[in-house]
């Protein structure tokens, strides 16, 4: 059986001001904030078979969502 090589997007958030961004090429990634150039970035994977959504409520805050894609 062959093996699909999954390659994690990289989901960036900058922890200042709520910059967002997904690279799909991790090597893409900067280690700055574009928008205001804070080095308080956080970043994590996101694997292509998982559902992820993101938002952003100024009362509720950050709220992320992650789940297994139907197929
Ligand atoms: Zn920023």
């Amino acid at each position: 059986m062959e093996k699909a090589v999954l390659q994690p997007s990289i989901f960036v958030l900058c922890d200042s001001c709520r910059w967002c961004a997904t690279y799909t090429d991790k090597s893409r990634a900067r280690d700055r904030c574009p928008s205001c150039s804070s080095s308080a970035l956080s970043s994590f994977p996101v694997m292509p078979d998982e559902s992820f959504t993101f938002s952003y409520d100024e009362k509720r805050g950050i709220e992320m969502d992650f789940g297994r894609r139907r197929r």
